[in-house]
């Protein structure tokens, strides 16, 4: 890899990889959630990641590349970290919070992937594909901050240990 034009085409076809995984995890995902409105945010998010697809595709196709992923690890941990949890949990709400977080984690890097790739989309002159993937990172942190706002409203609220729960009733009494 010699140039920033090497580095960009490498990194569109690691968040291209890892597109294609959270495609694949997240109708699971929708199926073990318990609460409707994580099931619903996760749902929404497949049509969202397919039109990422979709914006991947026409980058590819500006630069005259085939669109071909390239196995990105990290998404590959991530995906392997939710699975895990989703085996492991004993309880709805506790598996909730935990895909939750791992849907974040997710979130996070496709953020971080995104504004790099749009800032090195405006350094090599490729306004066009930078816009495209502004609004992808747009979408992912929308999605993020729809995942956070769930995140205060119920799910973690609902996940709470029977013991603290009690004591923050103790404490509200003194
Ligand atoms: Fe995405
Ligand atoms: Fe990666
Ligand atoms: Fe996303």
């Amino acid at each position: 890899m010699e140039t920033l034009e090497d580095l960009f085409e490498d990194t569109l076809r690691d968040i291209l990889y890892a597109e294609k995984k959270i495609l694949k995890a997240l109708p699971k995902m929708a199926r073990k959630a318990s609460s409707p409105d994580l099931a619903t945010a996760f749902k929404d998010h497949i049509a969202d990641t397919e039109g990422q697809v979709d914006r991947l595709e026409k980058i590819f196709e500006m630069i005259g590349k085939s669109p071909r992923g390239k196995t990105c690890p990290a998404i590959d941990g991530m995906t392997e970290e939710a699975s895990e949890i989703m085996q492991e949990a004993e309880d709805d709400t506790v598996r909730d919070a935990g895909m939750l977080a791992a849907a974040q984690a997710v979130e996070h890097y496709e953020i971080s992937r995104y504004g790099t790739l749009a800032a090195w989309a405006d350094k090599l002159g490729m306004p066009d594909a930078a816009d495209l993937l502004r609004a992808t990172l747009e979408e992912e942190k929308a999605t993020d901050l729809k995942l956070t706002e769930l995140a205060l409203s119920e799910i973690n609220v609902d996940a709470d240990p029977p013991e603290m729960k009690a004591a923050s009733k103790k404490t509200a009494r003194r």
